[in-house]
């Protein structure tokens, strides 16, 4: 796994002491609401949000949203599918959704008119990184850890066809490594013709 890594975008540390001052903005925010419930997007956002509410000491409640736009061993976004859904305590309440990453913004796009729909009274997002793409997205987050380059990355909960969330830095990966899995993937798609 750490043979596939090319550089360290942003290292465990950094992402530990901004997931830190982020919680205390956040917690500021809603501190004395009473109404709050995360809906963190899986699988990305996981283990970010574990690590960022684990530093908010106020009353909150857990909704969960499984949406997926870059299947397998694509790097690029294949539309929004929402998968599954336990959204849990939304109506009426203040919801913050929390990504790992706005790209094209399509994955938050769909996730807050959803929440809405849902009867949520107020729903504000947050996400660990932001690309600095072209177009700019037509929507945006509330609460942004890093600005990070228009490059596809993974670790701490990011994917490449369900690989590398474990890792602890946010990385990019070799660029064979793309090669290896998009080679196995359509070779995948052969047999099964
Ligand atoms: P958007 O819908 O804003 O284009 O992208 C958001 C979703 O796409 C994220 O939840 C994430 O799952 C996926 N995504 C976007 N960029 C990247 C990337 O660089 N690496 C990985 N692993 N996933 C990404
Ligand atoms: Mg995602």
């Amino acid at each position: 796994m750490h043979d596939d890594i090319d550089h360290i975008l942003i290292s465990q540390q950094q992402i530990a002491h901004r997931v830190v001052q982020m919680a205390h903005q956040i917690t500021t925010d809603y501190a004395g609401d009473g109404q709050l419930t995360i809906v963190p997007i899986l699988t990305g956002a996981m283990i970010f949000c574990a690590d960022l509410i684990r530093h908010m000491p106020i009353p909150m409640k857990i909704g969960l949203l499984t949406i997926s736009s870059y299947p397998g061993a694509t790097t690029k976004s294949q539309g929004v599918t929402i998968l599954d859904q336990h959204l849990g305590h939304v109506k009426g309440r203040k919801v913050l959704v929390v990504d790992d990453i706005i790209d094209s913004g399509n994955t938050l796009q769909a996730a807050v008119p959803l929440l809405y729909q849902h009867g949520a009274a107020v729903v504000r997002s947050c996400v660990l990184l932001r690309k600095d793409r072209q177009p700019q997205p037509a929507i945006s987050a509330d609460y942004i850890g890093f600005d990070i380059p228009d490059e596809f990355v993974v670790g701490y909960g990011l994917d490449h066809n369900d690989d590398y969330r474990n890792l602890p830095d946010i990385v990019a990966l070799k660029p064979r490594v793309f090669d290896l899995k998009c080679r196995a993937n359509e070779s995948k798609l052969r047999t099964s013709r």
